[in-house]
């Protein structure tokens, strides 16, 4: 396997101006994603974002993707197409988008994903996997300040699964999508399992920089790719759920790039202060 690519500090605050359009983006798209909007208007929401901020989309053309955000309406897990679906009120949608700035002949990635309910208000299921999910994904950035190695992300997010398991329910861990490195190339090495790994991970070190993506669904973890050879949906078309940050190994702890406080807030609950680079 290639070898994990360890960023200067400078390198960081680079993947820090990525990070911020990235969560530019986010910002953009959950004001305009109401009941009646179009799939393709939101993409065209990122797209015009990005190219305000003077940056450039890392999503558009990858494998032959056709958009500058993937957007993935309640039971599609990951990796839906922008196309000409309209939002309804109650909708479980998930924004997963990505931009990269140009510095000194290099491409540094930002990679960051949200997920929210149209019109404000949802399903009791629709909700609680929502907030758990982006709870799984805030433990599992906080337990890189004191995790030795990347599996430390894995456990964390099964935790919270366990935590929030009644009689009757337990999210599932979506198993055949991971977090992955980022940095020079929007997916690198180390691949990030959302569940507790065998064997033996990657050491945690600083100058690693990461995108924590907990995927959860409301039924079971079997998925299934459509015929478009992108979007992914659950085989029983149960909910589900994806939160995304890009975060940053630093000398005194993390700084999570994609978030506009740096993950203040997030990591708060955690006892944590972000450290930036
Ligand atoms: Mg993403
Ligand atoms: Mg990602």
């Amino acid at each position: 396997m290639a070898p994990i690519e360890i960023k200067t500090g400078q390198q960081i605050r680079w993947m820090r101006e990525a990070g911020l359009v990235v969560a530019q983006i986010h910002k953009a798209l959950r004001e305009a994603a109401q009941p009646g909007v179009s799939l393709k208007d939101l993409d065209a929401v990122s797209e015009k974002t990005i190219r305000e901020c003077g940056a450039h989309s890392n999503f558009l053309g990858y494998y032959g993707f056709p958009a500058t955000a993937c957007i993935s309406v309640n039971e599609t897990v990951v990796h839906g197409i922008p196309d000409n679906t309209v939002l309804k009120a109650g909708d479980l949608v998930s924004f997963d988008c990505g931009a990269y700035v140009l510095r000194e002949g290099k491409q540094w990635h930002g990679d960051a994903a949200f997920t929210m309910i149209v019109g404000g208000e949802g399903s009791a299921e629709a909700e609680r996997l929502n907030r758990v999910t982006e709870e799984a994904m805030w433990a599992a950035l906080a337990s890189l300040v004191n995790g030795k190695r990347i599996s430390a992300i894995g456990e964390a997010v099964e935790e919270v699964v366990a935590a929030n398991a009644t009689d009757q329910w337990e999210a599932g861990i979506i198993e055949e999508y991971t977090g992955h490195g980022i940095g020079t190339a929007m997916h690198q090495p180390p691949e990030i399992l959302n569940y507790r790994a065998r064997g033996i991970t990657p050491k945690l070190k600083r100058g690693m920089v990461l995108a924590v993506e907990p995927m959860l669904v409301d039924g079971s973890i079997e998925t299934e790719v459509m015929d478009d050879d992108w979007t992914v949906k659950t085989v029983d078309r149960s909910l589900a759920a994806h939160w995304e940050h890009t975060v940053a190994l630093t000398d005194g702890g993390i700084w999570v790039l994609t978030a506009p406080d740096g993950g203040e807030a997030g990591l708060a609950p955690y006892g944590i202060t972000p450290s930036p680079a």
